[in-house]
């Protein structure tokens, strides 16, 4: 029955049919899109492709109400804060510049929210070493230019954070860490991080505690909700959305007590010669036209996830545990395979020998599409002591066929090379 229900959703992705024979593993980069989010995307550009807010037609009005109806989805997708509100982002990526802009900016007034704003320590943010590029530049830069110190959760070599230690304790003693960013799931081994410790640290000491949800909010999302941010970042298009489009949620009142990041049309209360006033949020973040028919294929695509939670979680766990055992099998080394891990199927592995990039480009020969490199994760390599890794990641639309096919092109790989 499993078998069957997968197969059937599979059919809901058009691209199999565009590309016959190719074995999709590159999900953790960008996940294939289903019927419902392409007639989404159709809908808005076809049928309706009008601006929203402040329109007095009604056509204007259909539109804005179906883009506040997916912003009303998102958030309770990720959140189950009465007052959570979703701010529409290009993705995880401008998520972070907003966030990191909004969060040490001296003219957002946060000591209400995060006592840890008071403090006389020096101020501090605190990541980690398995973070995306994506969470780690945009603090980088906002530190230096407010004086923050940056301190780094450490990753081992199989990609585990070390969260629980007396250490990490200690930081949170010697600085005012006023804001913890960490990703939920990593997108190099998969591996779903224990934030507990972390998060209950930040909650005593007043800190704002941020979620990277870019993989997360595909396999784990209940997970994203019991940890309980402050904020959570993620893409839509790791969701089955179109690309363009993401979220940041976090509450309405901590939202409007933040400065302003991009300014213009849209965003503004009020325009004078010198100086302007702002909207509460979310208007005060969305400066000019939005990306409204990714919106609309966002909705449909949290409408997609939530119809079929249970296929997807299955699948999950069911292509784990299959390509768990194959991959044991194979002689090469898989990142973040430590016993007690909890993870979902993204595999970053090391033929023994081989420049990930050749592994590539040999299983691209065989149809196999996987990724290889640092996959914006520089830290996080040098902490496995590599410089790149070979990934395969699954979803809902893979099968056990697809494992197979990945273990005789890493057989390949291995033969080739030792010819
Ligand atoms: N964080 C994580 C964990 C990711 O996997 C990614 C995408 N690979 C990002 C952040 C950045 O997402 P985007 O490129 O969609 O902005």
């Amino acid at each position: 029955l499993f078998v069957y229900m997968s197969h059937s959703l599979r059919d809901s992705f058009p691209f199999f049919q565009a590309n016959p024979g190719l074995v999709y593993l590159d999900s953790a980069a960008t996940a294939l899109k289903p019927l419902p989010v392409l007639q989404a995307l159709q809908e808005y550009n076809t049928n309706q492709s009008v601006n929203i807010h402040r329109g007095v037609y009604r056509l204007s009005q259909l539109a804005t109400d179906t883009v506040e109806s997916v912003r009303a989805k998102t958030a309770r997708y990720l959140s189950d804060a009465p007052d959570a509100l979703a701010v529409f982002v290009k993705g995880t990526t401008e998520g972070f510049n907003l966030l990191a802009h909004a969060l040490t900016s001296p003219e957002s007034k946060l000591a209400d929210f995060f006592p840890a704003y008071r403090s006389d320590k020096p101020p501090a943010i605190l990541l980690s070493e398995s973070e995306h590029h994506a969470n780690i530049v945009p603090w980088q830069v906002a530190a230096k230019r407010s004086g923050y110190k940056l301190l780094y959760l450490r990753a081992d070599a199989d990609g585990c954070l070390a969260s629980q230690s007396a250490e990490v304790a200690g930081l949170f003693d010697s600085y005012a860490i006023r804001i913890v960013s960490l990703s939920l799931q990593s997108n190099v081994t998969g591996i779903v991080h224990d934030l507990s410790a972390v998060r209950e640290l930040a909650s005593q000491h007043g800190s704002a505690f941020i979620v990277d949800a870019a993989q997360a909010a595909v396999h784990v999302p209940a997970k994203i909700k019991a940890v309980q941010p402050d904020f959570t970042v993620f893409s839509g298009h790791k969701l089955f959305s179109a690309t363009g489009v993401g979220a940041v949620v976090g509450r309405k009142p901590v939202l409007d007590a933040c400065a302003v990041y991009q300014t213009g049309g849209g965003m503004i209360a009020l325009v004078e010669h010198e100086a302007s006033t702002y909207l509460e949020a979310p208007a005060r973040f969305e400066a000019g036209t939005q990306p409204i028919a990714e919106i609309y294929a966002l909705g449909a695509a949290i409408d997609f996830v939530a119809q079929h939670a249970r296929e997807i979680h299955d699948t999950d766990e069911r292509l784990r545990t299959y390509a768990d055992e194959k991959l044991k099998t194979l002689g090469v080394r898989v990142f973040g395979m430590s016993a007690g891990t909890a993870r979902s199927p993204i595999y970053s592995f090391e033929v023994a020998g081989v420049h990930a990039h050749d592994t590539g480009t040999l299983l691209d020969e065989q149809d196999i599409c996987i990724r290889a490199g640092h996959h914006c994760c520089q830290l996080l390599m040098r902490s496995l002591g590599v410089a790149a890794t070979a990934r395969a990641s699954f979803s809902v639309y893979n099968t056990e066929d697809d494992v197979d096919r990945l273990i005789s092109g890493i057989e390949y790989v291995k033969k080739i090379f030792r010819k």
